[in-house]
């Protein structure tokens, strides 16, 4: 691949305190680490950003003291960002001192416990604001750095699972189980490049096809039964997200090939149907409809997919009623399946983004069945 387009953090800073207003605050305090990452590049696992109309601090401990002034610089914001280096006390006092002049501090509501909320309306001495997802928002709209991060991540699990595909091929001769097919891609991922899995693996064979989130066992993959693979790599923090149904030798059972043919068809009119201007409910109508029209509606019991990025499940949701207007860059996921208990499901899933007229299958293995 030619060389990744850079990551575009130092503006989101100045895209966030432009939500101020709306969100009727004067200061963020920003807790969930992802966020911190998204704002400022740094990617330790323990740190506080405070963001002000004016001013931005990050305070974390010694272990990230070299750390974080690397990635604050090399995202830019080396004269944006402060950084604050000491214990949890210190920390505390300077975040503080930085909120001091803000009347209005926003704490992100979902990022905090309880007793953390609590401890910060002391601190701060008034009330803070719960903010949702102020964020998540600007996050759900990729730049061509983290298009080009998530391309990437979906063409090593593609590579991947290409590689070890004749291990299911073969699994008449040299039985495989879901547990050592599963260590065998994961291996695959790491050493095509993957820093790390973009979520546990799933690999169910069978009857446990017919359990959406299965997590591998030591059962062996028998010809013929549907295998659900789906699984994602992560590259410099961002994730891939890909499902495929194979079915390894003989041809499937009747059942099983009916929910394959359906699956097939309500996925390709998902994708087909995402494009700019479009609401994430609308995919999820489309995918439904089909499913609900082969009298299988009550089979389908996820929604139709999610955005995707530096986390693994992350807003925009493509789910019934989702108001959210597609954008160019938006990444999603459109997923449909099918489960019945006791015989097997079928689940095909693909990571798209946006593009000015359409969307780009980030994720692009093969969806013909047979392995
Ligand atoms: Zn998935
Ligand atoms: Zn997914």
């Amino acid at each position: 691949m030619t060389q990744l387009r850079p990551l575009a953090i130092a503006p989101r800073l100045e895209r966030l305190r432009s939500r101020f207003e709306e969100a009727g605050i004067d200061a963020l305090l920003v807790t969930n680490l992802v966020n911190v990452r998204y704002l400022t590049g740094f990617t330790g696992s323990a740190g506080t950003l405070l963001v002000t109309l004016d001013a931005a601090i990050l305070a974390t401990d010694g272990r990230y003291r070299t750390q974080s002034a690397e990635q604050v610089a090399q995202a830019g914001l080396a004269d944006v960002v402060t950084i604050v280096i000491g214990g949890q006390g210190e920390q505390r006092d300077a975040l503080v001192e930085g909120a001091r002049l803000a009347a209005r501090v926003g704490l992100e509501a979902t990022a905090l416990s309880w007793a953390e909320a609590t401890r910060w309306e002391e601190l701060l001495a008034r009330t803070p604001i719960a903010c949702v997802d102020l964020v998540e928002v600007l996050r759900e709209i990729k730049d061509a750095g983290e298009i080009d991060r998530m391309r990437k991540a979906a063409s090593i699990a593609d590579a991947a699972l290409e590689a070890v595909v004749p291990m299911l091929a073969a699994t008449g001769t040299t039985p495989v189980t879901e547990a050592a097919f599963a260590l065998a891609l994961d291996t695959a991922m790491r050493r095509l490049g993957a820093e790390a899995l973009a979520f546990e693996t799933i690999v169910a064979a069978g009857e446990n096809s017919a359990k959406p989130h299965h997590h591998p066992t030591d059962r062996i993959i028998s010809p013929g039964e549907p295998v659900i693979i789906d699984f994602g790599a992560m590259y410099e923090g961002y994730r891939s997200d890909m499902t495929r149904t194979l079915v390894a030798g003989t041809e499937p059972n009747e059942a099983v090939q009916a929910m394959l043919d359906l699956i097939k068809a309500s996925q390709a009119a998902g994708v087909a149907a995402v494009r700019p201007g479009v609401s994430a409910g609308s995919i999820d109508d489309v995918c439904r409809s089909i499913i609900a029209d082969a009298g299988m509606a009550e089979r389908f019991e996820h929604s139709t997919g999610h955005g995707v990025g530096l986390d693994i499940h992350e807003a925009p949701w493509v789910a019934a009623k989702a108001e959210t207007i597609l954008e160019a860059g938006t990444i999603i996921t459109v997923e449909p399946g099918v489960y019945v208990a006791g015989v097997g499901g079928v689940r095909i899933e693909d990571t798209l983004v946006v593009t000015k007229d359409g969307a780009e299958a980030l994720t692009q293995f093969t969806k013909d069945v047979a392995a």
